[in-house]
C-alpha cells in the first residue's frame, strides 16, 4: 500500500522514515476503519484551478525553460535561451532535481543539498483495457495494486487507477491509468502514454527538508514544490504558501497561509 501511495518500488519503502509515514497516514485518515474523510473532486478537473491561478498572474512564459540563475550585482540573473532578466527574488517551484540543474553552476551550496532529494521516473499509460483490473468486477477499487512475484520487489510499483471511481466521468467505459503496468496492454485500447517522476524519500529526507527550510531564501533563491512535504498536491501548495509568507505576500484567502 505504501509503495502505491508513493509510487516507488516496495523495497524502497523500507528507507522511508517511520514517523513521517505514521503522520501521513494519520493526516489522511488511513489508520481508521470508520469515520473516514470525505474526499471531494474539483469540478472539471485540476486544470480549473490552474486556469484560475494563471488568470491572476500578469506575465507567464510557457515553453521557455529556465536554464540557469547567476548572481548579478546583488540580484539574480535568470537565463532562458537567448532571453534573460534580472530579479530581486526567484522562486523555483520545479522538482528538486530540476532546480538543482538550474542552480548547479552558480549556487553550489543549494545544489549540493538538492542532490540528496532525487526523483525517479515512472511510466503511466492511459487506457481502457480492463484485463489489468481484478477479474471480479465488485473488487474493482479506485486504486488497484498489482504485486509481482516477490512481496518486496525492487521493480517500479504497478498500480492501476480506475479514474471512473476517482472522478465523475460521463462514460461507463473503464478509464484506467496504469503506472508501470506489468503486462502488455491491448494496443487498440491505449489512449496515451506519459512519463512522470516522483520524489524519492530516503531516511535522510526529513533532515534535508529541515536544512532547506532554514536556508530557504538565501541569496534571494526560494525553493518550493511537493517534494518539500510528502510529495502530494497539498504539499506543493503548503510549500508555496510558506515562501509567500516569508516574502510578506498574503494568500488571497484568509487564514490558510497561517495554517500552512
Ligand atoms: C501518476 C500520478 C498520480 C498522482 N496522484 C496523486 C494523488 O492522487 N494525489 C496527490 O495529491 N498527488 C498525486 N500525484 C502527485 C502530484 O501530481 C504532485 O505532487 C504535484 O503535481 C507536484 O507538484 P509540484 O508543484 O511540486 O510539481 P509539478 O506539478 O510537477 O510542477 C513543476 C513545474 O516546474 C516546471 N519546470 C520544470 N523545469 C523547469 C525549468 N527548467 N524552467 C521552468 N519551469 C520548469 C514544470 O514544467 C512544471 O510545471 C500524482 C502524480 C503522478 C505522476
Amino acid at each position: 500500500m505504501a509503495a502505491a501511495i508513493w509510487s516507488c518500488p516496495a523495497s524502497q519503502m523500507l528507507e522511508f522514515p517511520l514517523s513521517s509515514f505514521v503522520t501521513f497516514c494519520r493526516n489522511h485518515g488511513l489508520l481508521q476503519v470508520t469515520n473516514r474523510p470525505q474526499w471531494r473532486t474539483v469540478r472539471d478537473g485540476g486544470r480549473e484551478y490552474v486556469n484560475r491561478l494563471a488568470a491572476g498572474i500578469g506575465e507567464i512564459h510557457l515553453g521557455q525553460p529556465v536554464e540557469s540563475l547567476r548572481p548579478r550585482g546583488g540580484k539574480i540573473e535568470l537565463v532562458s535561451g537567448s532571453v534573460s532578466g534580472i530579479y530581486d527574488q526567484v522562486v523555483l517551484a520545479s522538482h528538486s532535481d530540476q532546480s538543482r540543474t538550474i542552480l548547479a553552476a552558480h549556487y553550489p551550496a543549494q545544489a549540493r543539498l538538492l542532490r540528496q532529494m532525487p526523483y525517479q521516473p515512472n511510466r503511466a499509460v492511459l487506457h481502457s483495457d480492463a484485463s489489468v483490473l481484478p477479474r471480479r468486477r465488485n473488487l474493482w477499487a479506485a486504486w488497484n495494486y498489482q504485486s509481482g512475484h516477490s512481496a518486496l520487489s525492487e521493480r517500479p510499483v504497478a498500480v492501476h487507477y480506475l479514474i471512473n471511481r476517482l472522478q465523475p466521468l460521463p462514460t461507463e467505459t473503464p478509464v484506467i491509468v496504469s503506472l508501470n503496468p506489468l503486462q502488455e496492454l491491448d494496443p487498440s485500447r491505449i489512449h496515451g502514454e506519459f512519463h512522470y517522476s516522483h520524489p524519492v524519500f530516503t531516511r535522510h529526507a526529513a533532515s534535508i527538508q529541515r536544512h532547506i527550510a532554514v536556508g530557504n531564501g538565501r541569496d534571494g533563491i526560494w525553493l518550493a514544490g511537493a517534494w518539500l512535504g510528502y510529495g502530494f498536491h497539498e504539499d506543493g501548495l503548503a510549500s508555496a504558501l510558506r515562501v509567500a509568507r516569508k516574502l510578506d505576500a498574503a494568500a488571497p484567502w484568509q487564514g490558510l497561509a497561517d495554517a500552512a
